[in-house]
């Protein structure tokens, strides 16, 4: 646990629960500029008596026939019991035509009726979002105890790769997946930490793995598949890692590895850049926020209405790159290649989720799709 200032609170997770420092509102207001009177006088004529703007408190009680003009924001006068709107009387030297009869209580906020004195609003293990902070500052929580950031390791493998400053050769590829994980990472509220690429060789896999172990989380990308040199997963049980399952029936994905080795949780996520960069978002991320403390961490989904037709293969559920057009409601699929074609996901702005049962979505047709 640490402290953080209020203004650093966003995306951290509160390590202790928060309660209200007072009852809110703490004295009853209006939540309209208007009049405050007793409902019982209206419908009637009122006579103005003075004003109550935000900030005041207003000396005097509000009588039988009487009434008080009185801004939004500002403590309902004693006596009165109900606000009537500006824009719905008439006022005219010194009284005020009330024509509709009120209804008690209206237009006012109760003592405490938001949140209680000692009431817990948020508990530990909930994500700071921007309702939080104006909740914290609503308290005067200047410090927010929050559970410490998740050191996650970062561990790309593969003897194609070359650092992605350097000019790959035609038969060497930039590692992206180092920089896209530690992204996702850093926007999940963890702290990456990348280490050098692990080579195709058992040895020097388990020297990194290793090393990635004394983080939080270790994230492995690549050699995962059954190829000849895909050692990931020998190099694991190499160190006593006890595995929770090693496939998934998700594309971009199939070859995800789960485990945990010397007390620490680990992914090993398939190699192809948009099947990390979906099993991180599907899998890992609510992983590494519950390692942080945080208490659930559901994924952004919502449904929307398909632009065109869209078939896949049966079987496995696709998280595809689709575009959520500026209707916020309808959706079209990215044109892509295959798992290895970060141009399609990263023209994309979400993704598609096409269940295993349903190969063909009619154009019009409600699907799924994963935010990002
Ligand atoms: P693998 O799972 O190791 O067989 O890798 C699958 C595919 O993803 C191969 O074409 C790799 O070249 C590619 N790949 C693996 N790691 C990375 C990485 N760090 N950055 C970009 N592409 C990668
Ligand atoms: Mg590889």
């Amino acid at each position: 646990v640490e402290t953080v200032r209020l203004e650093a609170a966003c995306g951290r997770i509160l390590a202790e629960p928060l309660t209200a420092d007072r009852d809110h509102p703490a004295m009853a207001r209006s939540v309209r500029d208007g009049f405050a009177l007793r409902a019982a006088d209206t419908p009637g004529e009122l006579r103005l008596i003075g004003e109550v703007r935000a900030g005041e408190v207003f000396g005097g009680g509000v009588g039988p026939g009487e009434c008080v003009e009185i801004m939004t924001g500002a403590p309902v006068p004693d006596g009165a019991d109900a606000v009537v709107m500006v824009e719905h009387v008439e006022s005219h030297d010194g009284m005020v035509e009330c024509p509709q009869r009120l209804e008690p209580g209206i237009h006012i906020n109760p003592v405490a009726s938001e949140c209680r004195v000692g009431d817990v609003v948020l508990p530990a293990g909930r994500m700071v979002g921007y309702p939080e902070v104006a909740f914290l500052a609503s308290i005067g929580a200047m410090q927010v105890p929050v559970f410490r950031r998740p050191r996650v390791a970062v561990l790309a493998t593969g003897d194609e790769l070359v650092s992605a400053e350097l000019t790959p050769a035609p038969h060497q590829i930039r590692n992206s997946n180092s920089w896209s994980l530690a992204a996702q990472v850093r926007r999940a509220g963890g702290e990456p930490e990348i280490l050098p690429v692990a080579p195709d060789t058992l040895e020097g896999t388990i020297e990194l793995v290793s090393r990635g172990l004394s983080s939080d989380l270790l994230l492995l990308s690549g050699g995962v598949s059954a190829g000849k040199y895909d050692v990931v997963e020998q190099a694991l049980r190499a160190l006593g890692a006890e595995f929770f399952f090693d496939r998934v029936l998700i594309q971009p994905g199939q070859p995800l590895v789960f485990g945990r080795a010397s007390g620490t949780f680990f992914f090993g996520l398939p190699g192809n850049p948009a099947s990390t960069m979906v099993c991180f978002e599907v899998f890992a991320r609510a992983a590494m926020e519950l390692i942080a403390g945080r208490i659930a961490a559901p994924l952004p989904l919502l449904e929307a209405t398909l632009a065109e037709t869209f078939r896949h293969k049966p079987g496995l559920t696709r998280f595809l790159p689709a575009v959520l057009h500026g209707d916020g409601q309808t959706l079209s699929p990215v044109k892509w290649t295959g798992s290895s074609d970060i141009s399609a996901v990263a023209r994309a702005n979400c993704f598609l989720v096409a269940e295993p049962d349903k190969p063909v979505y009619a154009a019009g047709e409600r699907i799924r799709v994963l935010l990002r």
